[in-house]
Parts: C-alpha cells; structure tokens; sequence
C-alpha cells in the first residue's frame, strides 16, 4: 500500500469529522481517482482572441444535456428594468457562500434532475466535503473583516439577493487535468466580471496553483443557480455571481491544496471577496445590471468565428433560422451561442446576419428547454 501523506490523513480526519462520512478503506483498489460522470469537462478549443482567456470562447458541439440560458417569452426589443436601490448607508455588505452539490438531494422540483449530482469524488472525499470545508473558512474570514456571511447549500433561496455569492466547488477529471478556474454567467454584469477578477488574482497568488485557463466550460456559465430567468431557487437578476473551481481532486499537487489546506483555499477567495467589495461603489447600480438581448434568429446563412472579425477561423456553418442566444457585442458583431440541429457552438456572428423571433417565420420545431447544469 502507498504511505499517505500525513497533512492528508489529518484532512481527512477533519473531514470525517465535521460531515459523519465515513471515507472508504485505504486499499489500494481505492486508491485509484474515481470521477462521477457529472464531473467531466467539457474542453473548450484555445483560440487566439481579445478577451481573457478564462471566458469561454468557443466550445466543440456539444449536446441537447448541456445549459442554454432561455429567455422564456421573446421579444423585439429588451425589456427594461430600474436598477436597484442601494441598501441604507452603513447596512454591512452580504455575501453569499454556496457549498457545491451540498444536500443536492434536497433540490425543489424545478431542479429534480440535479438532485443526484454529487460532484466529484476521490478516493473516499466527495466534493462536497472540500468545498464546504473550504467555504467555512471562507465565512469566517469574511465575518472577521465585518462582512454578513450566508452559507448556502445546492439549493439557493428564490431570487437571491446579495452584494455577491460566490458558488464554491471542486473538479474531477480522467485526463490528468489540473488547476483552478473561474466563470461568471452567460450574461455578465460589471460586477460580476470585476468580482471574478478580483479573485482570480488572489486565488492563484495565494494558493499557487495553475489557472487551468481553457477549462472553463458551458456548464459553469450555464451553472443552475445563475439562471434568474429559468429558476426560482437561483440568483437576482442584480447579485454579481461567479462559480470558482477551486482545483481537481483527482491531480495530487491540486490535493494538496483544497484537501491538505482549505485555510490556504479559502484565504484565496476571501481576499479576493474581499478586495471586490473594497473597490466596487455600492450606488453604481447600473454595474449590477447584465446586459440583456431577446432571442434572435440567423437571418441568412451566418459563419460562426472564433474571433469578431471576417478573417477569424470559422467554427460552423449556421443555417438561416438558427436560434442565437446573444450574451456580448463587440461593434457590428455578437458573441453568442447558436444552435445547429442539436449541437451549440459558442462563437462571434455578424449582427447584421440576425433577426428578431418573428411568430411568422419561427422554425419549423420549436427547441426544447435544456436543463441546466451543476458542474
Ligand atoms: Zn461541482
């Protein structure tokens, strides 16, 4: 049998301790990673283009299981709606913590099909115990800098207010990959995307790990409890989100990270919690607000790019009639997912080459709604 690394065993024991999981016998069948089929990535194809490489770009076709964030009733023009009102002044700022895939078997009825998701599993550990052990001291790091702290398990209360949640899991993977990574919702408001980037320099600075910059996957943007429009139990429309994949519990060196020292894990987010609502203006409700487009349709037969530009390495071919999900613009062009038959590209088209949904001219079969994810 391996000799196990004693800061591990000690890990292990808190963990047994603080959740009553009794991990499995250190044999050497054991010892072998396992992953649960919910863990596995989906890659996403480097590309060279102008926006940090942790958004996601592009994604290979994926199929009708993956998340599409849906408008529910398509409209011509976006619709509007006021920003929110600041909280009184000197209210301490609040923040949400969530536990990735904890008591996911109590999910409402609305997220049924993620009630057996339970994330990643090495050896005995399940993921749920190292994002809560992480996510603990997340809290207490916050509570002591005088910020209100929710721990939130799977399930999120309905149309969750908060000056920020930060969904906390870990990855599994067959392929050996490693390193951390972090994402905001499809359609990312100022504050979620400062929010990320406040803790994406903190996480990997304090931890050291590797960003594993492509890994970001449609799952994560997708992730269940940012999708407002779809669900009760997720985020508002207003709270800046982001889910950080803290590392990969089946890579050793990640282990010894998010296992070996959730203190260390933890000090990584809460800093970068932290310097987010140092910098962000609490009255700049506009920087709450994603930006928002109706569905859209391809007017003609559109090439989807990797780029926003005409010479850009072109994904797919996208027949006239394609449904576009609109998530960011760039001058004439929109990054945006399309559907292909029963694929999704994620890609850049020309604004000009789409449509508004028109009850005239819709497709000849209207698409289903995909669930939504929990990586
Ligand atoms: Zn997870």
């Amino acid at each position: 049998m391996k000799q196990m690394n004693p800061v591990l065993i000690i890990a292990l024991l808190t963990l047994v301790a603080c959740t009553s999981v009794m991990p499995q016998p250190a044999s050497d069948v054991v010892m072998e990673p396992l992953v649960t089929p919910s863990a596995t990535l989906v890659p996403i194809t480097p590309t060279a283009t102008p926006t940090p490489a942790r958004i996601v770009q592009v994604v290979p076709p994926v199929s009708d299981l993956v998340a599409e964030p849906v408008i529910a009733m398509p409209t011509a023009t976006p619709s509007v709606i006021p920003t929110p009102t600041p909280r009184p002044p000197g209210t301490p700022p609040r923040v949400g913590l969530q536990i990735g895939h904890l008591r996911s078997d109590e999910l409402p009825d609305e997220l049924a099909h993620l009630r057996t998701s339970s994330g990643a599993y090495w050896n005995g550990i399940t993921e749920a115990q190292v994002n809560e052990a992480i996510a603990v001291r997340v809290r207490d790091i916050l509570v002591a800098a005088g910020v209100e702290v929710e721990l939130l398990p799977a399930t999120v209360p309905p149309a969750y207010d908060a000056d920020a949640f930060v969904a906390i899991h870990a990855d599994g993977s067959v392929e050996g990959a490693r390193g951390w990574k972090i994402a905001t919702p499809w359609r990312t408001s100022a504050a979620s995307r400062a929010l990320m980037e406040a803790v994406a320099a903190t996480y990997g600075a304090i931890t050291g790990l590797p960003e594993d910059r492509n890994g970001v996957t449609i799952n994560m943007r997708g992730y269940y409890a940012f999708s407002y429009r779809r669900h009760t139990h997720a985020i508002a429309r207003t709270t800046p989100a982001i889910i950080v994949e803290t590392g990969f519990l089946t890579n050793a060196a990640d282990r010894a990270v998010i296992v070996a020292q959730p203190a260390l894990a933890a000090r990584g987010i809460a800093e970068g919690i932290l310097q987010y609502l140092k910098q962000r203006d609490p009255n700049n409700g506009a920087a709450l607000l994603p930006p928002e487009w109706p569905i859209l349709y391809t007017s003609t037969n559109v090439s989807v790019r990797a780029a926003p530009s005409e010479t850009a390495r072109i994904i797919v071919e996208a027949p006239a009639d394609s449904r576009v999900f609109v998530f960011n613009r760039d001058g004439d062009w929109y990054e945006a997912m399309v559907r292909v038959g029963d694929s999704r590209y994620v890609g850049w088209i020309r604004a000009d080459q789409t449509r508004p949904a028109d009850t005239n001219n819709i497709p000849a079969s209207p698409p289903t709604d995909p669930p939504a994810m929990n990586p």
